[in-house]
């Protein structure tokens, strides 16, 4: 399903990030090259950035590879830290902004690649969208972040075909999961980029495997498995 991208080091702009890389999310729009489900995301994007603290985010319902506005802008927008995503919409889900990642509490930005049976998630208190990624970053945003890995296995065992890759960061950390879609990391000189699939085929590109939490802080890279048997 949708493809996502988040990174944490020193400040860059969305344009390095999402546009100009070979395979970055522009061609991934159209073009993904690990995407297990869905051809394209054709479906909206959104580009995340931490302005000092604050969450500031760009949302759209159209195709990225068409948008000449981002385009001219994001060169200018620069960020140490940034989740972006393009989508390619659930059959069924709304097809609005608001639908789209990614999704924030004020504190954090969340984006969620797959699926998720909206009535296997408990009920929560406010959601952007009905979407079902809208409703599951919601339940996250409840839970706290610090109980990522927790709240997925519990999602995974209510609903046992969901897909559960999320990219989640508040600034100073970049957590991600894999449950049932593909991630990479890349450690850079300048910070690590988490992403759905390389941006480009220079070497350094580390695959996670599935079921996985991956935290990225300024210090430390640490990946833990995500045990559905013991619960966290
Ligand atoms: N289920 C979500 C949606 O409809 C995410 C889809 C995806 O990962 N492509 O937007």
């Amino acid at each position: 399903m949708c493809r996502h991208l988040g990174w944490l080091g020193r400040e860059t702009s969305a344009s390095a990030l999402v546009l100009d890389p070979p395979h970055g999310l522009r061609v991934q729009s159209y073009a993904p090259r690990r995407q297990k489900h869905g051809l394209m995301n054709a479906d909206g994007w959104g580009v995340g950035f931490f302005d000092g603290a604050t969450p500031r985010r760009w949302r759209s319902a159209s195709p990225l590879w068409g948008d000449v506005s981002f385009e001219s802008v994001a060169p200018a927008l620069r960020s140490h830290c940034v989740v972006a995503a393009v989508r390619s919409a659930t059959v069924g889900m709304p097809i609005e902004a608001s639908a789209t990642a990614p999704f924030t509490d004020g504190q954090w930005l969340l984006s969620h690649n797959g699926v998720v049976d909206r009535d296997a998630l408990p009920s929560v208190s406010a959601a952007e969208s009905i979407c079902d990624s809208a409703l599951l970053a919601a339940l996250i945003f409840d839970r706290g972040l610090d109980a990522l890995g927790e709240t997925i296995v519990e999602v995974g065992a209510e609903d046992p075909d969901a897909r559960l890759n999320i990219m989640a960061a508040n600034g100073s950390r970049l957590l991600a999961t894999t449950w049932g879609d593909t991630l990479s990391i890349l450690r850079r000189d300048d910070g690590v980029v988490l992403a759905s699939e390389p941006y480009d085929d220079q070497p350094g590109w580390q695959d996670v495997p599935d079921r996985h939490l991956v935290e990225v802080t300024a210090e430390h890279v640490t990946l833990t498995e995500l045990n559905s048997t013991k619960g966290h």
